[in-house]
């Protein structure tokens, strides 16, 4: 089955001034790749606007009338944010083309898909645009599976260079989202420390690791594998949304991180066997960051060769949660080292993640 991909030319139209990195070209040069040489075959889901409602479920009222009002004038919001003329029309497509996307996995027209949506969404708070978003696309697709379709556990996987603050905050005190980011440190908006870990009933459901720059596939591929997978055994999500931010590939101008195209490959083919295990491999993927033209047109290409892999994905009710994974062909460690550091930045967060999941050590080769 093709992989469902929400995209649309109105995605330009949210427009933050010809010097913004956050600019339309990032969907143009999406477009471009999937008119003149898609990488798989995949099947198009239309967008359409999101409702009142559906904001609301995230956002406060007064704040859904303010991005409103918006409409036809250019107002800034934070230091690296601006409404423009049309950023309300394009933020509400955004969230429900994304939502569409969902119902397409749900209703089984796809197995998987991936939003390439603007703008993006991880940092908007409940009533606050800022670090380029304005409502969080993320958070606001797993309340639509939690309301809408009845599911009780997502799985939010936040690769992004940057913490979603916005998505930690949503369900920072819930137990039906679990969030799970990894973010380098110390960078914008600064929030995402190991000790946020959740509160009350969300207590070791918001899952932080920061890290030093220079992370290169092998060591988010060990993050994804050895930290993450035993937490997504024992929580056993219904769906898994990933925020995936392209600005940690190699050479984007915001970070330094050290993503090749294939490493996106290769977390979303983990990331698909996780879901494989118990969510019957319903997957769904939107756009945040990602600023180096070539290299985001590039990593999403390879996300998308992967989800097309899904008829290869064992069934669920496997033996084992983790054996019959499909694994990348080679071990990444052979031809990318991790770096030195890894171990040592991976300790906190491995105490603490510890007090509520069962994860064995991650350094220890498995049998
Ligand atoms: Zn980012």
């Amino acid at each position: 089955m093709k992989p469902g991909v929400v995209i649309d030319r109105r995605y330009r139209d949210h427009d933050m001034g010809a010097w913004h990195i956050e600019s339309p070209a990032r969907i143009a040069v999406l477009e471009r790749m999937l008119e003149e040489a898609p990488p798989v075959p995949y099947l198009p889901i239309p967008p359409r606007p999101a409702t009142d409602e559906e904001l609301a479920w995230v956002h406060e009222r007064g704040y859904i009338d303010l991005i409103r009002s918006t409409a036809g004038k250019t107002v800034p919001m934070d230091g690296d944010t601006a409404a423009g003329p049309k950023t309300w029309e394009t933020a509400l497509l955004a969230a429900g083309g994304w939502l569409e996307s969902l119902d397409r996995i749900m209703d089984g027209a796809a197995p998987n898909a991936i939003a390439l949506v603007r703008p993006p969404g991880h940092h908007a708070e409940a009533a606050r645009a800022m670090g380029f978003c304005f409502f969080n696309n993320a958070a606001i697709g797993a309340e639509h599976l939690i309301r809408r379709h009845g599911l009780g556990r997502i799985l939010v996987v936040d690769w992004d260079l940057h913490h979603g603050n916005g998505t930690e905050q949503a369900f920072y005190e819930r137990r039906d989202v679990l969030y799970f980011s990894t973010h380098q440190s110390p960078l914008y908006p600064g929030t995402g420390a190991v000790r946020f870990f959740g509160h009350g009933e969300g207590f070791g459901y918001n899952l932080n690791i920061p890290l030093f720059a220079g992370k290169t596939d092998a060591d988010y591929l060990r993050i994804f594998e050895k930290v993450l997978a035993p937490v997504v055994a024992e929580f056993a999500p219904e769906f898994i949304l990933v925020s995936a931010g392209f600005d940690i590939a190699a050479g984007d101008p915001l970070g330094g991180m050290a993503l090749t195209p294939g490493g996106f490959g290769l977390l979303t083919e983990s990331l698909m066997a996780m879901a494989g295990q118990t969510a019957a491999g319903r997957l769904a993927v939107v756009l945040e960051g990602g600023y180096d033209l070539p290299a985001l047109r590039d990593g999403v290409g390879e996300v998308l060769r992967a989800l097309a892999k899904s008829d290869n994905l064992p069934s669920s009710g496997g033996s084992s949660p983790h054996s019959g994974s499909p694994r990348p062909s080679e071990d990444p460690g052979e031809a990318s080292p991790f770096s030195p550091s890894l171990r040592v930045e991976l300790e906190e967060p491995l105490r603490m993640f510890r007090r509520k999941w069962d994860i064995p050590d991650p350094w220890v080769s498995s049998p």
